[in-house]
């Protein structure tokens, strides 16, 4: 087969999320790492709904985490949405085949049914005081006698696999070999007793029938493994390879949580984060490329990564660096993609309708202006209202400041000097400094109140050219509105 074409390798990888919040940062990694690895393996990416907890999910995070990940720029070939030949791909419509699964090691004698209430594990827990607490597997051997008095009483059964006393050592691609004595391991539930599957069953009866070849998931699932391995072996099958990545941390080095501020990708993308960004700053949580490079395209990661690449040592996420690299991205960009991906904030601040009507091209030259400027397309709203509104407002305190006849006949005189040229950033320039040169005053001594009384600001882009795009017209309009501030703020600077 031509390996240079498009054709796929058997490689098939899944993200499974439960649909029970918002994508976490941690989750979106794993996504992220499952991504690049069935891209750079030519493999398939498979988004299964891991939705058997009815209490916790909801559909409206489902589609959440779906359209979040989208946002981050991760495709999947199979899905809940896009279908395909493995479906379906949400758990709750699956439970049949969960079911015929579990009836055929029912037959086997592999699992049993286990009649037990909480209440009456505890008790026994609590009695032997032994060592190994957790489910003492006193239902393996109930006679059917037993049985039937337990069904008579109304009790509904859980299901649970018989677990052989031998050690399960999990080939970790990440780990290494990892061992675990199953002898501290209790036939645990694998179908609870209102027919529904537990995770632990749902997980391997669906990596089985979808063919998942490589099962990459966070370190925090690796003591979940042996069990998985365990209900393989009971079923006679082969299983996937696990690659159990580290954990992400806050800047504290304490588990990523709410603590260390916004945790969900939402939040990120609310803040007006670039999806490009926020794919470069989370691939690279827990692998390197060897260089000391930190800014890659989404090809370049799927070209570089690998698995052994992967750390053990959990990856800190810096919501700084984040914002650094964000800053990176920005200045990048193209102005008018600036533009496009910021117009939700900039309707959420009011002003979408007259940033429109000013046209592409001042648009583009507000926000070249701008660029080293914007932190996070959530900045460029404010950033562009001054250059496109009618009028600017003035802090009290800076109107304070240049409150007096003196400013107020600087402001008239330059006025009059605006109104005679041409509105081009090297000439307002060359006229501004000639003005200050003739009135013997100190360059920064016009500057600053020019800026203000245009801008409504103290800081901001080269003043000059932020003249010329605000447009003579307005510039003028605001020299007025600002001398008559003055005039009323001190009643004896007007003559
Ligand atoms: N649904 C599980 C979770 O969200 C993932 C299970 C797995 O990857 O095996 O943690």
């Amino acid at each position: 087969m031509d390996k240079t074409t498009n054709s796929r390798s058997d490689i098939r990888v899944r993200f499974a999320p439960s649909p029970t919040g918002y994508l976490h940062i941690g989750n979106a990694r794993t996504a992220l790492f499952n991504y690049l690895f069935a891209k750079k393996t030519k493999g398939t990416l498979i988004l299964r709904i891991e939705d058997t907890d009815k209490e916790r999910s909801k559909k409206e995070y489902e589609e959440n985490i779906i359209d979040d990940l989208k946002w981050i720029g991760i495709q999947w070939d199979e899905g809940p949405d896009t279908g395909g030949d493995y479906g379906p791909y949400r758990q709750t419509e699956r439970i049949e085949t969960y079911k015929e699964f579990a009836e055929k090691l029912l037959k086997e004698k592999k699992a049993y049914y286990c009649y037990c209430t909480k209440e009456e594990i505890e008790e026994r827990n609590r009695q032997s005081q032994k060592e190994k607490s957790g489910y003492d597997n006193k239902c393996r051997n109930l006679t059917e006698k037993e049985a039937e008095k337990h069904i008579n009483e109304g009790r509904k059964p859980v299901l649970r696999l018989l677990v052989p006393e031998k050690n399960v050592v999990v080939h970790d691609l990440i780990r290494g070999q990892v061992e675990f004595d199953t002898s501290l391991q209790n036939d645990f539930v694998i179908m609870k007793s209102d027919g529904t599957p537990t995770y632990h069953f749902a997980v391997v009866i669906d990596d089985l029938l979808m063919k998942i070849t490589h099962v990459i998931r966070g370190e925090d699932h690796l003591s979940n493994t042996p069990k998985h391995i365990l209900i393989y072996e009971a079923l006679n099958q082969p299983y996937p390879q696990f690659a159990h990545m580290s954990m992400t941390l806050g800047p504290d080095r304490s588990r990523l949580s709410k603590r260390h501020g916004a945790t969900s990708v939402r939040a990120y993308r609310e803040d007006g984060y670039l999806s490009e960004a926020f794919f470069n700053y989370i691939s690279l949580l827990g692998w390197t490329t060897g260089e000391n490079r930190e800014i890659f395209s989404k090809d370049e990661l799927i070209n570089e990564f690998s698995l052994e690449r992967c750390s053990k040592v959990n990856a800190i996420f810096d919501p700084q660096k984040l914002l650094w690299l964000n800053g990176i991205y920005i200045r990048k960009e193209k102005p008018l993609k600036i533009f496009e991906d910021s117009v939700p904030f900039i309707r959420q601040s009011g002003i979408l309708d007259e940033v429109l009507k000013e046209g592409n091209e001042k648009i583009e030259k507000i926000i070249i202006l701008q660029q080293e400027r914007i932190k996070t397309l959530k900045d460029v709203p404010d950033l562009m209202g001054f250059f496109i509104k009618e009028d600017v407002e003035y802090a009290k305190e800076e109107i304070e400041k240049f409150s007096n006849e003196e400013i107020k006949n600087r402001f008239k005189n330059l006025h009059n000097e605006f109104e005679n040229i041409e509105f081009r950033h090297e000439i307002l320039e060359e006229n501004v400094r000639k003005f200050c040169e003739q009135n013997s005053l100190k360059t920064s001594g016009v500057f600053h109140p020019l800026r203000l009384a245009v801008t409504g600001r103290t800081k901001g882009p080269g003043l000059f050219e932020t003249m010329e795009v605000i447009g003579k017209e307005r510039v003028l309009k605001r020299i007025e509105n600002f001398i008559s501030i003055i005039e009323k703020n001190d009643p004896e600077s007007k003559i």
